[in-house]
């Protein structure tokens, strides 16, 4: 049996978890997961100026909301430094690195005369090891820079196929600065060897870090994973997804009333797809179907749209009781019921959501809606009001006549207050919609709602009577203007 897949999520500490990290860590655990392998978390904080525990605890947060749980990890890169250290070490004593003694102004100086062509021009290199040795037991400040070898440097990427750079375009790029601390590249690939990484999938904004780390692990002698290099995230207008476009981070989209189950599959579907036009897919189907080599190279578009079209599909398919400990505290908050209120009340809050998820796309939308059973009273919607409560006289009576059908209905369910509203329309000589809509009005205030049946039960008989008697005088009030 060949080895075990072990990928890793990289992620930097130095913000929010942005949605195109968290579609690289789900691409990894997904692959992962599919293959019995091990997903391990690394959090990259060797930038110790940007690099923040705040940050730390949302990327955890963010991942474990999103049910991307890691099986080894989190690592600090930090802790690795010592290694890093030592092994850029072993390539300056191996002969494929040397000490770089330009100094600053004198690199900037050059840099400044080549303009964007600049890339180092290998001045240190030819330094005799005796030379260099004694200059740096002399104090002198130092780099150590990797010795590029000539020829090209190539990988089959599993997304971006065959991808080739001509050594010569490399620079002898800077494994340890002169403070001695290790330079990325060199971390990032003393850890993936010590975490044994076989596949590396991340960002193509990596592409270019790709040709160095390859010549580093081939200069340490170890085995080069596998690269996968993800296509950029766009926002909708082309340009690649930014703060500009509106929310990128896993958290704001939680604020925003998505599912972590939407996100996760909306998150999928940025870039990849199953070989089928299927969209809605549980984790485990993803985990089925997953493969990197069904990931586009083409950018993905963020399309805000679909993302809240299919959390409307996953909130009408979730179970009540699994959205209540969602919606509960949104309750609270937007003042309607107290945690305790709920408790007391639990089926009909149950109820409530399961007549509301249907008709949201955002759990935020639930106690929007849910306003209208719980208030008081209502207000009406002036354009739904001038629509269907046109002739305010006639809609008065024909409100009186349903208050006293309603009002006689004897089990206070469902069929029962259909039949009777069907049974005023009837007697009335119109539709059922005639009947239904300027009751609707007078009940939740708008001309969309959940079944009026529904809407009744929820109202219960007694606040049912009370608002049909408060349009009533409303429209007294109208008819006499
Ligand atoms: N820390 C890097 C980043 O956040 C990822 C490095 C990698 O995946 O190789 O972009």
């Amino acid at each position: 049996m060949p080895d075990p897949i072990r990928v890793r999520f990289a992620p930097s500490p130095t913000g929010y978890l942005h949605v195109g990290g968290a579609r690289t860590a789900l691409y990894n655990w997904l692959l992962a997961r599919q293959s019995g392998g091990v997903f391990v978390l690394r959090i990259e904080d060797t930038d110790r100026e940007r690099s923040t525990d705040a940050s730390t605890h949302t990327i955890l947060e963010g991942m474990s909301w999103l049910g991307l749980t890691w099986d080894e990890g989190p690592h600090f890169q930090s802790e690795g430094l010592p290694r890093h250290t030592a092994e850029a070490q072993r390539l300056l004593a191996e002969d494929d690195a040397y000490r770089c003694f330009c100094t600053p102004e004198e690199l900037d100086a050059k840099r400044q005369a080549a303009g964007l062509e600049y890339r180092y021009d290998r001045k240190c290199r030819a330094i005799p090891r005796a030379e260099s040795d004694e200059r740096a037991a002399a104090g002198t400040p130092f780099t150590v820079r990797f010795r590029v070898p000539e020829g090209t440097t190539e990988w089959t990427d599993q997304v971006y196929e065959d991808i080739r750079f001509d050594n010569g375009s490399i620079e002898d790029f800077i494994i340890l600065r002169t403070d001695g601390t290790p330079i990325y590249n060199m971390a990032v690939v003393s850890d993936d060897i010590e975490m044994g990484i076989t596949h590396v999938m991340r960002g193509e904004d990596h592409i270019a870090n790709t040709p160095k780390q390859i010549l580093l692990y081939r200069a340490l002698g170890a085995a080069v994973p596998r690269f996968a290099h993800l296509p950029m995230i766009l926002g909708s207008d082309g340009r690649k997804l930014s703060k500009r476009h509106g929310a990128t981070a896993v958290g704001d989209y939680a604020r925003l009333g998505i599912l972590p189950e939407t996100l996760v599959n909306f998150l999928a579907l940025l870039g990849w797809n199953p070989g089928d036009d299927r969209e809605l897919m549980t984790a485990g189907e993803m985990t089925e179907l997953f493969s990197v080599e069904r990931i586009n190279k083409k950018s993905a578009v963020f399309d805000t749209e679909k993302l809240h079209w299919m959390n409307g599909q996953y909130l009408a398919k979730k179970p009540a009781a699994e959205l209540l400990p969602i919606v509960a505290p949104l309750f609270a908050e937007a003042g309607l019921m107290t945690a305790d209120e709920i408790a007391g009340r639990e089926e009909y809050v149950l109820h409530l959501i399961d007549l509301l998820k249907v008709r949201s796309r955002s759990t935020l939308e639930i106690p929007q809606q849910a306003r209208v059973y719980l208030a008081d009273g209502v207000e009406y919607d002036p354009e739904a009001a001038a629509k269907h409560w046109k002739d305010a006289a006639e809609t008065s009576q024909r409100l009186g006549a349903v208050r006293d059908a309603l009002a006689g209905v004897d089990a206070w369910e469902p069929a029962a207050i259909e039949a009777a509203l069907r049974a005023a329309a009837q007697s009335a000589g119109v539709g059922f919609g005639k009947v239904a809509q300027p009751l609707r009005i007078a009940l939740t205030g708008s001309a969309a709602s959940p079944g009026i049946d529904q809407v009744g039960l929820l109202l219960g008989r007694e606040r049912t009577l009370a608002r049909i008697d408060a349009a009533r005088e409303w429209l007294a009030v109208n008819a006499a203007q």
